[in-house]
């Protein structure tokens, strides 16, 4: 799922880094200005977070 963020960086939403905020809840933040969206516009955000956790996974083992 492509999106532009305020700082005008446009990727996937699953690519920005998967963060938990001061009250714990999930949210993804722009590498480039550190915006964080916790997704509550999405119908279904537990999908996106998920598979944003699959690829920082991936990250992960292919930088090992
Ligand atoms: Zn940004």
């Amino acid at each position: 799922m492509l999106e532009t963020c305020y700082c005008g960086r446009t990727g996937e939403l699953e690519d920005r880094n998967l963060v938990s905020d001061d009250d714990g809840r999930e949210a993804l933040e722009c590498p480039r200005c550190g915006h964080l969206d916790h997704l509550s516009w999405l119908q279904n955000p537990e999908g996106v977070f998920a598979e944003a956790k699959r690829r920082a996974a991936e990250h992960r083992v292919s930088a090992a």
